[in-house]
């Protein structure tokens, strides 16, 4: 099946209810990954409160990819599944945000400049990135991007998209070892100031670190020759302290 990417980037963001339960009183488990890339048959995915997905689920971006994904997610333990689709997963790019919404049966939750609000942490998630080879959800680096990244609320806790911000966990190991995350949203983070920041994209340089208040996870699987060699990520937030 060939999909015609309409790529419009004023799309109608969904409103999504709060899933708020109580006020965590003992924490929250976020578990990450992203780019897999069709290979979900050898990765151990631990228990946990949260499931995050930063996008690149699929390889060349085709329906039955995402269906094999879907039953991935649906084995999974989670309560909460979030997915945040990256510039290989065409399909979400093809079709209306609501129509997008309903691709993957098993994830609770899509986002795509929006957000949703668990249990009291406020996370919120958006698949555009910097233009690489004009696959789904990009756009030029500059002006157009930090509109988008406008959007993002001040008071995220989680903040999770496909694109690193630049300069961190986004260097290539081609093209002289460049970093290749988005600028604008690198400037957008000195605004919201979020406690997690969950994206992949850059297969080579996963891994976590923290830095001015925010952990930065790039949740990678896959390696850069698209061979899932890493493990998903885990994050514990701390429970609320009573103001
Ligand atoms: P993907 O095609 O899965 O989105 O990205 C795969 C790889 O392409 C990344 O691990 C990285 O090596 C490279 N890549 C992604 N985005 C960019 C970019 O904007 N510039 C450059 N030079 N490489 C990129
Ligand atoms: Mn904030
Ligand atoms: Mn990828
Ligand atoms: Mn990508």
């Amino acid at each position: 099946m060939h999909m015609h990417r309409k790529n419009h980037r004023f799309r109608q963001p969904l409103k999504h209810e709060a899933h708020q339960i109580a006020t965590p009183s003992k924490g929250m488990r976020i578990v990450c990954l992203s780019d897999t890339h069709c290979q979900t048959n050898s990765i151990d995915v631990p228990d946990g409160d949260v499931l995050i997905v930063a996008g690149d689920v699929c390889l060349n971006g085709r329906m039955h990819e995402l269906q094999q994904f879907d039953e991935f997610l649906g084995r999974l333990p989670h309560k909460h599944k979030l997915f945040v689709a990256g510039n290989h997963d065409i399909p979400f790019d093809c079709f209306t945000t609501e129509k997008a919404a309903t691709l993957l049966k098993n994830a609770t939750c899509y986002l795509e400049n929006s957000g949703v609000e668990i249990e009291g942490v406020k996370l919120w998630g958006s698949p555009w990135q910097p233009e690489f080879f004009d696959w789904a959800f990009n756009l030029p680096r500059g002006r157009q991007l930090a509109e988008m990244w406008a959007l993002i609320p001040d008071d995220t806790d989680v903040l999770i998209t496909h694109t690193p911000p630049y300069g961190i966990l986004d260097r290539v190991d081609g093209d002289g070892g460049k970093h290749v995350g988005c600028e604008d949203l690198r400037r957008a983070l000195q605004r919201v100031k979020p406690k997690v920041h969950v994206f992949g994209h850059v297969h080579e340089d996963r891994g976590v670190i923290t830095q001015n208040g925010t952990t930065f996870i790039n949740a990678c699987i896959c390696n850069r020759h698209y061979m899932a060699v890493y493990d998903p990520i885990v994050f514990d937030l701390p429970k609320r302290e009573k103001a």
